[in-house]
């Protein structure tokens, strides 16, 4: 915990953009972003992954605060994408979960 990244962030020990911060969850912009808007809802507890997720509130955090954000942005209006990576044949880079809110282009499907 001490070396993750998003625990890092959450601390203030290391800086990114934020959009929005409360006690459970922050919102970031992604430093290698995918699309246009690429943001990252993060809870601040530390959980490894998805499949690690034992506590429905965690659930609500990140959905909820997802949503909420791309309504704020307008991100509705056209469209977007939500992904959560899940391990390592899932794509995840970072052991803290996480959900990519991503907008402002087309997305394929299937995903690669
Ligand atoms: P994953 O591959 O685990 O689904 O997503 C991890 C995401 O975190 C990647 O999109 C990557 O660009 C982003 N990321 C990694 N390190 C940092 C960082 O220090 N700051 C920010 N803002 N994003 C990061
Ligand atoms: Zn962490």
């Amino acid at each position: 915990m001490d070396e993750c990244v998003f625990c890092k962030i959450a601390r203030g020990d290391i800086p990114a953009e934020f959009v929005h911060k409360d006690e459970a969850v922050f919102v970031i912009r992604d430093l290698n972003p995918q699309a246009p808007t690429h943001l990252l809802i993060v809870p601040v507890r530390h959980v490894e992954s998805a499949a690690d997720v034992n506590d429905p509130e965690i659930w609500s955090s990140i959905m909820g605060r997802a949503v909420e954000t791309a309504r704020r942005l307008g991100l509705d209006k056209e469209g977007f994408r939500m992904v959560i990576n899940t391990g390592a044949q899932g794509g995840q880079t970072v052991p803290h979960i996480h959900l990519h809110l991503m907008s402002g282009r087309n997305f394929g499907w299937p995903p690669g």
